[in-house]
Order: C-alpha cells, then sequence, then structure tokens
C-alpha cells in the first residue's frame, strides 16, 4: 500500500503520522513551503515529502492519496488524479479510530460546542478527545493515544467528500451562509456538504440539529436519514425533556447554569447537553459540570470596563449571523466596532438591530465602504477608522460608563491583521493598557 498525503499543514502532517505509524509507505507533497514545525516532524519521523510543487508521477503512483480539506475538488491537482481513490484526512484517521465519534459542525459554534461536549464527558470521567477543526487534527491525535470518544469539531471542507465516516452522535447547530466562494454561490451546495454528516449514520446513531434553523429545516427532508432525531430550537424555554433509554432526562441551560453570554450559547449548551446525556452522563453530571465551563477566548470574551464601559472580544465574528448573536446579547446601548474583509455580506439582516442596539458604528478596515453604506440609512454616528487604536479611542469618546463597546467584527481580519487571534489579542491588549494608565 503506498499512500500519497497533498498539504502538509495540521491534517496532512498528522495523516502522514498516522500512516507512518501503521506501516504504511507514505509520501508527502505540498504546493507551498510547509510551516517549519511540520517540516521537522516529517524529518523525525523519516517520512519523505516536497514542498513548492506536486511531483505528479510520484502521487500518481499511490494507490490511494489523501488530501487536505484546504483543497478543494476542482484544483488542479485533483483533476489530474481521477483513476486513485481521493479522500480526506478525517475518513482516513476514522479507519483507526476505536472509540465513538462525536461530530459538530455548523456555520457558527462549533468550537464553543465541541469544547463543551469534550468539557462535560472529561468532567464525567470519561476518556475523551477533542480534535478537528479546532487546530489538532484528528489523525494526529489518533497517533498519541486511544481513547473511547472523540469529539471532533468538523468543517464544512472536512464533509464534502466523506465516503465511510460515520459518528455515532452527530450535531448540526445551524447553517448560515459562509464559504460561499468554495461553493460557487450555492447555498444548496454549502447544506450539501454539512448535511453529509449524515449519509453512513445507522438507527443507533443520533442527529442533533437546530429545527428553528430555516436552511437546514429546507433541506434536511431532501437527505436520507436513519440516525434517531433531537430537534432542538434556541427559542425553546432553557428546559429540555428528553427520553433516552426508557429514562426521561431534563436538561437545563438556564441564565444561571450557563456561565456564557447569550441565547445563543444557552442553544449550544443545550445540544452539548443532548449530547453528552446521548453518550450516557446523568442530567446531574451535566448540571454540575455545564456553569464551570467558561467559554473560549474570541467569543464574546469580556475584557475589561475602561472608565466603567464593558468592552467584549468578540474577534472570532467572521459573519453576519454570529454578529447578529453577539448584538442580541447585551440589553446596554452598544458601540460596535466591526468591518475588516468582507465575503460579501448581505447587513440587511442586521438592521433592525442595530436600530435597537447600537448607539454608534465604529468601522475598522481598509475598505469600510460597504458598512457605510449598509448603515448610513439609520442616521447613526458611523466614525470611519483603519486601525485598532483609533477605533478604541473613538469607541471610548462615545460611550458612557454602563454601556458595551463590542468588537464584533462579520468580517474576516486579514487587511489589518494576520488571523482573528491576532485582531483579539491587540483588542484585549489595548483595552488593558487604557485600565493600567
Ligand atoms: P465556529 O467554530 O463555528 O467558528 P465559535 O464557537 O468559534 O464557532 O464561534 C464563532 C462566532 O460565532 C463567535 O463570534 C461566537 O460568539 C458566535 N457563535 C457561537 N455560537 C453561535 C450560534 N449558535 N449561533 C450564532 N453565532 C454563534
Amino acid at each position: 500500500m503506498r499512500l500519497a498525503i497533498l498539504g502538509g499543514g495540521e491534517s496532512g502532517t498528522g495523516a502522514a503520522l498516522l500512516a507512518k505509524q501503521q506501516g504504511i509507505d507514505v509520501f508527502l507533497s505540498d504546493a507551498g513551503i510547509i510551516k517549519a514545525d511540520y517540516k521537522h516532524l516529517l524529518t523525525t519521523h523519516q517520512i519523505p515529502f516536497e514542498e513548492g510543487g506536486h511531483t505528479i508521477e510520484k502521487i500518481q503512483s499511490a494507490d490511494e492519496v489523501i488530501k487536505s480539506p484546504g483543497i478543494p475538488h476542482t484544483a488542479t491537482i485533483i483533476r489530474k488524479l481521477q483513476n486513485i481513490p481521493i479522500i480526506d484526512e478525517i475518513e482516513f484517521a476514522a479507519r483507526y479510530a476505536k472509540g465513538k465519534i462525536i461530530a459538530v459542525t455548523g456555520s457558527n459554534g462549533k468550537s464553543t460546542t465541541a469544547h463543551l461536549i469534550y468539557h462535560l464527558l472529561h468532567a464525567a470521567g470519561y476518556q475523551v478527545a477533542l480534535a478537528g477543526n479546532i487546530g489538532y487534527s484528528f489523525a494526529k491525535c489518533l497517533t498519541q493515544s486511544t481513547y473511547a470518544y472523540y469529539v471532533l469539531e468538523l468543517s464544512s471542507f472536512q464533509l464534502e467528500a466523506i465516503k465511510d465516516f460515520k459518528p455515532a452522535i452527530a450535531c448540526l447547530l445551524n447553517i448560515t451562509p459562509d464559504h460561499l466562494d468554495r461553493y460557487h454561490s450555492s447555498i444548496e451546495a454549502y447544506a450539501q456538504a454539512k448535511l453529509n454528516l449524515l449519509r453512513n449514520m445507522t438507527p443507533l446513531d443520533h442527529f442533533i440539529y437546530n429545527k428553528a434553523d430555516p436552511i437546514t429545516t429546507q433541506y434536511l427532508p431532501k437527505q436520507k436519514i436513519l440516525p434517531q432525531l433531537h430537534p432542538i430550537s434556541p427559542i425553546d424555554n432553557p428546559n429540555n425533556l428528553l427520553h433516552l433509554n426508557g429514562q426521561d432526562y431534563t436538561l437545563s441551560t438556564s441564565r444561571e447554569q450557563v456561565a456564557l453570554l447569550g441565547r445563543h450559547n444557552q442553544y449550544n449548551a443545550m445540544v452539548a447537553a443532548t449530547a453528552a446525556a446521548l453518550a450516557g452522563l446523568s442530567s446531574e453530571t451535566i448540571a454540575t459540570a455545564l456553569p464551570t465551563f467558561c467559554g473560549l477566548p474570541h467569543r464574546l470574551e469580556w475584557c475589561g470596563a475602561p472608565q466603567g464601559i464593558d468592552c467584549y472580544n468578540d474577534s472570532k465574528s467572521t459573519n453576519v449571523a454570529s454578529t447578529t448573536a453577539a448584538l442580541l446579547s447585551f440589553s446596554q446601548p452598544i458601540i460596535w466596532i466591526a468591518g475588516g474583509i468582507d465575503k460579501g455580506n448581505n447587513y440587511a439582516p442586521l438592521l433592525p438591530i442595530v436600530q435597537e442596539q447600537v448607539k454608534a458604528i465604529i468601522c475598522l478596515g481598509k475598505d469600510n465602504s460597504a458598512i457605510i453604506k449598509s448603515f448610513r440609512p439609520l442616521g447613526l454616528p458611523i466614525k470611519e477608522t483603519d486601525n485598532l487604536s483609533s477605533a478604541i479611542d473613538n469607541a471610548l469618546s462615545i460611550a458612557l460608563p454602563g454601556e458595551v463597546i463590542l468588537l464584533s467584527p462579520a468580517c474576516a481580519s486579514f487587511d489589518l491583521f494576520k488571523n482573528f487571534e491576532d485582531r483579539g489579542n491587540q483588542f484585549k491588549e489595548q483595552i488593558n493598557a487604557r485600565i493600567q494608565k
């Protein structure tokens, strides 16, 4: 068996390490430059690799090709390999996983919910690992140890071509427009990629989904559905009744139970609690462990109160739906810092919420024209900035004690920052510096 791997990032390197551990003859090829730490791992494990281009003959001599999720199926290299089976890293990794898979996907909330499920199972003493799209590949995770449960955060890119991959419990949080560049502007293709989760699930498996999500409910009925369905609604009362194995569970995600802000997080918590109950946790264990999950950085993260003004870092918000959730999480007036690289956003759904909640908009981006054009009709103060320091100064000059400054950009960060973490970290540092003054 000869395996060729395309892409030398976290997924590709993880797959190479797992293949090597399994005694498979493996070769890795990357069209770009491989990061130093991944190169070091490949060299240490004596895995042959190339970078800066693909040697097509070498790849064509493989029995199977594993591609990294960042490479679309339409890429030239993939089109040249039509006669060889091509699979994704999670598909390959799942062949070697002995434990049960709990998969989490959706347009927003994947990281939070996957971490929360992990937190609950870990608190219950389960042997559980967290991997996937969180920056730690499933394949690499399998080379480290064996676990009874694998909680996997999965993007649509990782799901679009699955063949045999089968979770025991799958959570589809929501589907809102995102990454449409990869799907040729087709929301149906994007939804289908996420719904691929269902493909191999059996009547013994469980599918948790959002029954109030219009795109999910539009495309779900078109699937072959065998697993047991657990529809959850974010607008339900925060007590969910679940009947499992002849037992009634009441799962509560009331405000006292969930330490995270916002109704969207109550919904995430309900999904996580349901997954945990399906994995065998008692409602008492869930109720004890839920309040001790404090959330992740860059997701509605409180980062200080200079001059009595509460500042929140929601830098991970790179689309309109996640910023909608952020704005709905406050009852106080909000000075909203927004902008960056706009992935073709339609801001119209935000207009009523902005009108209701927002006192002023501070644009933070190289090109702020789309935000200005969309929100100017509301007649709110709109300030234009192209650097974080001036955005924060402007926000502080407008906000009164008791009000909120919220960085929730609805846009990608690459115009002014390295990535969303860099944007959020700089925001926190600058807020902190103003508290010290
Ligand atoms: P993902 O991994 O899907 O990007 P995260 O948990 O990292 O999700 O959160 C990304 C952004 O989406 C954050 O701004 C967060 O506040 C927001 N968010 C989290 N859960 C939801 C949800 N259920 N619906 C809408 N937005 C959400």
